[in-house]
């Protein structure tokens, strides 16, 4: 573990040192990898470090998650096998009987678990439209226990006013859990706007590296809702693996330029395809002509995030050709990495999604802005008006 830190530094440094880390045994400045599960008792028969056994946690994950805490300005966090398994793991807080009221257009994976889970458990589940305030005064009628947003939602980059859906489900009673993903700090910090959870596909930004499946969560405080997040954890083995863990703080040290450079290069993207023949419409909240440009601007700080999504001429066939004819866009699901990636949603979601055929995914990573320009002009000049091969 490393020693104190001094209060005032800023997150970013606090990232780019994972908490000013130095070994005490040996001077390192990263920290080791301990892949022990576990960790014997010494002569007292008293433990020597925090855990005696990794499903409790351990010194890389220990360290992760008093340095996303910080990051978020939240009491405590935790770290989980995936970043779905931290967002099941808040409903999973709830009891039968509760109400749990969500954005509609949120991540599809989790949409999906909730519309399976929530009925098999008891729990009622609303699904709203929350760019909608009045949807949500009258979906809370009666009480609440958790609203569930996620802002700007993917793929259709929705902005929910955090402050407002705090307000309004504090005044009901229910705890409100954020689902931040694609604006993780520097971006947006959703409980200093009231949120009570934030998670995290720390799969995505956190890692930054497309190399670690993980999740997270923070917390405002550590309250009865928190400590059954934390038994629920350590009862059902969802923790993160300590390699895992290890590469998440070292993807972290560099979170700050990463999710810096690519949401500066989004948004150079964004206003130079919204003038292109071939786009239709970009989704995107750093655009001043987006809905939810206002509220982002009041809730993210130095930029808009790397992710937007196009809607482009000729329909599935338009989309398709784009996606397959991309140079330096991966054709690959995910988002998050330093690798720019591109994605056709509705082929994943298959039938039953409601999203656009002529609807494509872009994160932008961190490779060179004029070559992702130039990728993109490529690739969008493949469709003609009929979406037809040329
Ligand atoms: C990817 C993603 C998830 C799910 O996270 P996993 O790490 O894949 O389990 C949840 N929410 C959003 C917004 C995501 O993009």
């Amino acid at each position: 573990m490393s020693e104190e830190t001094d209060p005032d530094l800023k997150p970013e440094t606090l990232a780019a040192q994972s908490l000013h880390f130095l070994d005490p045994a040996t001077g390192a400045v990263v920290p080791p990898l301990h892949p022990s599960t576990t960790f014997a008792r010494d002569a007292d028969y008293g433990l020597r470090g925090a855990v005696s056994y990794s499903r409790y946690g351990g010194p890389a994950v220990d360290q992760l998650e008093a340095l996303l805490a910080r990051l978020e300005g939240g009491a405590a966090a935790l770290v989980f096998a995936s970043g779905l398994g931290a967002a099941a793991a808040v409903v999973m807080a709830l009891k039968p009987g509760d109400r749990l009221v969500c954005h509609a257009n949120i991540y599809w994976g989790f949409r999906q678990w909730l519309e399976d889970f929530c009925p098999r458990f008891g729990i009622e589940l609303r699904q709203i439209d929350m760019t909608d305030l009045a949807q949500l005064d009258a979906a809370l009628e009666g009480g609440a226990e958790l609203v569930w947003a996620e802002t700007p939602s993917n793929p259709l980059w929705e902005v929910l006013d955090i402050a407002a859906l705090a307000e309004k489900a504090h005044a009901a009673g229910a705890r409100l859990a954020v689902d931040g993903t694609a604006a993780p700090p520097p971006l947006q910090r959703p409980l200093a706007h009231g949120a009570d959870i934030v998670m995290h596909s720390a799969t995505k930004y956190l890692n930054g590296h497309s190399d670690v499946l993980a999740g997270a969560l923070a917390t405002r405080v550590a309250d009865d809702l928190w400590q059954r997040i934390t038994s629920n954890r350590t009862g059902v083995g969802a923790v993160l693996g300590a390699f895992e863990a290890w590469l998440l703080l070292r993807g972290l040290r560099t979170l700050y330029l990463r999710v810096r450079h690519a949401s500066a290069t989004a948004l150079h993207q964004a206003s130079r395809l919204q003038r292109h023949p071939k786009v239709r419409q970009v989704l995107y909240p750093g655009l001043p002509e987006h809905p939810g440009h206002e509220v982002a601007c009041r809730q993210m700080e130095g930029g808009f995030g790397g992710m937007l999504s196009l809607r482009v001429a000729g329909g599935r066939a338009g989309a398709l050709r784009v996606a397959t004819g991309t140079r330096v866009f991966l054709p690959a699901t995910s988002l998050g990495g330093v690798e720019s990636l591109i994605e056709h949603r509705k082929t994943i979601e298959g039938d039953a999604s409601s999203l656009p055929e002529d609807l494509l995914r872009l994160s932008v990573g961190i490779e060179h802005p004029d070559d992702l320009v130039a990728d993109l002009e490529q690739a969008l000049a493949r469709i003609d008006e009929e979406g037809e091969p040329q």
